[in-house]
């Protein structure tokens, strides 16, 4: 369960976020969704450690991770795939995968069998089995996207931040990347989600919170924000 209360952060001396509160409980996916600038990329740094909070507080499982480096926020079990495509390009697929895992194994969570969740991964995202000892920056785009979504899913995560995971991606890749979203959903995976296809992940998410210049402005369960006409005008583009 991630709480987060009052959350201010932004860049230099520019606040973006002017106290955010909102809930992703256990086993559920909340999506955030909002206008180009709205503040989501920046919620999902301040939450992983990228940048530092002004103030507020964030609890994962009731301890405060707010101010953490991000090193030490992996090991409390929150895994972010960041917007963009940010793997090791001089290092394997399975290189790769294997260092997903790492911040589990110096943290005081269970280490669990790597080479059986990096089964796992190979079994949701196929592509990466068949290219398992290719240097992950000779991979397309939409490969590296899902790469950085397996490594993420290897830290087995308390909570899995994914953060444009279709961005850039062909349409039929934009479909699987949501297939296997539903599929971590089924596997009970903990998930905020944000998209650029609100719609998508109105769909797939149990409940949604629309940013707007870094507060929130509605929020409510998922399929009901999906049929409302005010958020469908304002934020869903008619899609
Ligand atoms: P999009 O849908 O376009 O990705 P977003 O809701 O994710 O938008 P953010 O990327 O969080 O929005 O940006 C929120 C605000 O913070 C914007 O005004 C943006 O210009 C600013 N911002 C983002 N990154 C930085 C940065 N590294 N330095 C300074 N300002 C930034």
């Amino acid at each position: 369960m991630l709480e987060v209360q009052d959350l201010h952060a932004g860049y230099g001396l520019v606040e973006v976020l002017h106290g955010l509160t909102f809930q992703v409980p256990k086993g559920q996916v909340v999506t955030l969704i909002g206008s180009n600038g709205a503040g989501k990329t920046t919620t999902m740094r301040a939450l992983s450690g990228m940048i530092r909070p002004r103030s507020g507080s964030i609890r994962l499982n009731g301890k405060d991770i707010a101010g953490l480096e991000s090193h030490d926020v992996a090991r409390e079990g929150l895994a972010h795939s960041p917007e963009g495509r940010r793997v090791f390009p001089t290092l394997t697929v399975e290189d790769n995968l294997t260092l997903g895992a790492f911040p589990r194994l110096t943290g005081s969570r269970p280490k669990g069998d790597i080479s059986a969740d990096r089964d796992r991964a190979f079994a949701l995202f196929p592509r990466l089995k068949e290219r398992r000892s290719q240097l992950a920056g000779t991979l397309s785009g939409g490969e590296q996207q899902m790469l950085a979504m397996g490594r993420a899913l290897m830290l087995k995560p308390e909570i899995l931040l994914l953060d444009e995971p279709s961005m850039g991606l062909a349409p039929k890749l934009v479909e699987e990347v949501f297939r296997i979203i539903r599929q971590l959903k089924e596997e009970k995976v903990t998930m905020l989600l944000v998209e650029q296809f609100a719609m998508a992940a109105l769909g797939v998410a149990d409940h949604a919170y629309v940013l707007e210049n870094g507060r929130i402005r509605f929020q409510g369960p998922a399929a009901q924000l999906k049929n409302d006409p005010a958020v469908k005008a304002a934020y869903l583009g008619g899609h």
